[in-house]
């Protein structure tokens, strides 16, 4: 059973609710995720430990805690981290930033910000990294390029300019993003 490449990444939340009796999550509560494979997107289901009664069959299946979300971030103007980077990459879902986004997760694998929770191989040898974020409790499913170790620094120096402030060059809204898998014939 292997996965397909179902656009290149993407986030999942927690959800406040059992996806089976609907009791909400108090905090700090221990809980069961997964995630299944429906039609194209990957969907993510959390379990109370009561109605974790039986082995789901799921894709991924971890056991995490829930917490409550912190408030919004106040709207401030600051400097580019590797989190807010990851996440602004992640909104533009562009194919030509998907080993920036690899690295910057692993950057905030290292900093113990996100979670390594499973990785998953398709048939044709592609990766998927599934994270989860420590204080949100989001899942990030991240392509694992691969990268070879030559490509590996050019993209961390990419990467150390993003960070730096450097403008990103094309400017989203106008340039369409380039998808591989919606090439026509
Ligand atoms: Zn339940």
């Amino acid at each position: 059973m292997g996965i397909e490449n179902r656009g290149h990444w993407s986030v999942r939340k927690c959800s406040k609710t059992c996806v089976k009796c609907a009791k909400e999550f108090a905090d700090r509560e221990s809980l069961f995720s997964r995630l299944l494979a429906d039609g194209e997107e990957y969907v993510r289901e959390d379990f109370c430990c009561d109605c974790w009664n039986k082995k789901y069959p799921g894709l991924s299946v971890w056991k995490t805690v829930f917490l409550v979300p912190p408030p919004p971030a106040e709207e401030t103007v600051k400097k580019e981290n590797a989190e807010s980077l990851l996440r602004k990459l992640i909104d533009q879902d562009d194919e030509v930033d998907l080993d920036a986004v690899f690295i910057l997760a692993v950057m905030l694998e290292r900093k113990k910000i996100l979670v390594e929770r499973d990785v998953q191989t398709a048939e044709n040898g592609s990766k998927m990294r599934i994270y989860e974020h420590r204080k949100t409790g989001e899942s990030f499913l991240i392509v694992d390029p691969q990268l070879k170790l030559d490509a590996l620094e050019q993209v961390q120096e990419r990467v150390v300019s993003l960070l730096g402030g450097k403008p990103h060059g094309d400017d989203p809204a106008s340039a369409p993003a380039k998808r591989v898998d919606s090439a026509e014939e």
